[in-house]
């Protein structure tokens, strides 16, 4: 840092603008965009820089002073400084009183330093108001106007005024601005860019790990099986015909996983006897990712259904239905129409499809842009009423599929039930639970409860008893 910098010198004029002026300390990528942004904006600009003789990539609408000079032309200093250089505004912090400093820093990783950085911030400039802001806005985002996932803007701070202002000008940059509370929450705010999908860890865990194991019990139980008692080689099945059995299992299973803490929710409050009881905090988290285990179930309903359109060209297919036909010819057989087999093939296909189309309807709902645009009684009869209709559709899908085989003990290979027998056993839990909560004697207290209504033997019908959840609106 070069003295010019913090020395005191005489105010000079600054910018005009209907907007005010606002200041940047720093002129690296996030205070360049930011003022472009700014100043695109209709806000006057001025730069604060160690060096302003050498700022040369600054717009040229903006001017840049030492740090001294351009913080006296704005009330609102944005600090486009990494945290490691704040230890020179410390310097000059009585000339900072009063002014309000947006902290728009990001660490590189989770608990980096002991206090947030706007706390280190508000530390070395005890008089200023600082404002925890911006940081979740790239510099991209803000120079490209590209801002769609990058939209919202996190504010925290004790002064109500001052985060009113930085407030303002994220509205200005036609960003939403959503406020957090005071300076504590920003600990949190800089935790936002440093995690990665962190509602879809789970989901992803659940999914891989199913398709794996469900992948490794039909390799045993079809390739294994049959090269282990007919020395036969199938092992060609495991690229289309295993992949096109496990990912419909998996699908459906998480399909059910969406649904299930809803019902064991719905049974917790029936068993507590009031909604204002916590629920245990793996259930918050499981009803936080339903919709991210949704989007992934119907990721691999997807692949079932592409994998399902290609079996007709599949050589395997052809050359079977080839010597079937030769072999009938051959041996002058008739064969009659199975009205059975043509109600249970033509059904299944038609729940089969009935049941996708409506899991597509409930991705599509669950789009933000979808569900902004519907009210919440639409969005919960197309989530839960549908969607419960979804997985009624499906699992029957997969009955008709197997249809007598579960009891053909033929088809029990090393004495292991068909794997589609396993994606059946969590979606008619959920299936009976929910059939259970719709009975009219249950759901009548079910809703009471959820209307505020409280057993009187509950002893602790407030959120007093674990600190580690909020209450939940099912
Ligand atoms: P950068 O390109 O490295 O710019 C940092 C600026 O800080 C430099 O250009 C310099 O400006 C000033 N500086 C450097 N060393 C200094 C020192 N010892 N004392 C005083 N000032 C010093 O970094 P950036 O990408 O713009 O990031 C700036 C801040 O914005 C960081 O806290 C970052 O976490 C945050 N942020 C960045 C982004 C992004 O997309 N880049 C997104 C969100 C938040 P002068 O030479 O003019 O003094």
């Amino acid at each position: 840092m070069t003295s010019n910098s913090i020395a005191m010198t005489a105010p000079r004029p600054g910018p005009q603008s209907k907007l005010g002026t606002v200041c940047i300390f720093g002129t690296g990528d996030f205070g360049r965009s930011l003022g472009l942004r700014l100043l695109q904006a209709g806000h006057a600009v001025v730069f604060g820089s160690r060096s302003p003789e050498n700022a040369s990539l600054i717009p040229k609408e903006a001017q840049v002073f030492g740090h001294v000079d351009a913080a006296q032309m704005s009330r609102v200093i944005f600090v486009a400084v990494h945290r490691e250089n704040y230890e020179f505004l410390g310097q000059f912090s009585s000339e900072l009183a009063g002014k309000v400093l947006v902290d728009v820093s990001n660490n590189l990783k989770l608990d980096q330093y002991p206090e947030s950085n706007a706390a280190h911030l508000q530390s070395l400039v005890p008089a200023a108001h600082v404002v925890k802001a911006f940081n979740t806005v790239s510099a991209w985002a803000l120079q490209s106007g590209g801002l769609d996932a990058n939209r919202q803007v996190y504010v925290c701070g004790d002064d109500y005024e001052s985060k009113q202002m930085v407030m303002d000008i994220a509205h200005s940059l036609n960003l939403t601005a959503l406020d957090k509370g005071s300076l504590l929450a920003a600990r949190e705010i800089e935790d936002l860019p440093l995690q990665l999908f962190p509602l879809w860890r789970i989901p992803m865990y659940i999914a891989t790990g199913l398709t794996a194991v469900l992948f490794l019990y039909c390799v045993v139980s079809d390739v294994v099986y049959t090269r282990v008692t007919k020395g036969n080689d199938n092992s060609f099945r495991i690229m289309i015909s295993l992949a096109n059995r496990v990912f419909p299992i998996v699908s459906l299973i998480m399909l059910a996983l969406c649904y299930l803490p809803g019902a064991l929710a719905g049974f917790l409050q029936l068993h507590n006897g009031t909604k204002y009881k916590r629920f245990p905090e793996w259930l918050d988290r499981w009803m936080l990712c339903r919709k991210q285990l949704g989007l992934v179930a119907l990721a691999l309903a997807f692949l079932h259904v592409l994998y399902t359109l290609i079996i007709p060209t599949r050589y395997y297919v052809w050359f079977n239905t080839y010597k079937y036909t030769v072999t009938q010819a051959r041996e002058n057989n008739t064969i009659t129409f199975d009205y059975t087999r043509a109600w249970r093939g033509d059904s299944y296909l038609s729940l089969g499809i009935l049941g996708f189309g409506l899991f597509v309807l409930l991705g599509i709902t669950s789009l933000p842009s979808v569900s902004n645009a519907v009210n919440w009684r639409e969005f919960s009869f197309v989530q839960s009423k549908l969607g419960h209709l979804t997985l009624l559709l499906c699992t029957t899908h997969t009955f008709l599929y197997g249809w007598s085989k579960f009891l053909m003990p033929h088809y029990y290979h090393f004495y292991l039930p068909p794997a589609y027998m396993l994606s059946l056993v969590v979606p008619c839990i959920v299936l009976v639970l929910k059939f259970i909560l719709i009975m009219p004697c249950v759901d009548r207290v079910v809703m009471r409860i959820r209307q505020g209504w409280e057993r009187k033997s509950v002893e602790t019908p407030h959120w007093k008893d674990n600190k580690s959840s909020r209450p939940l609106v099912l």
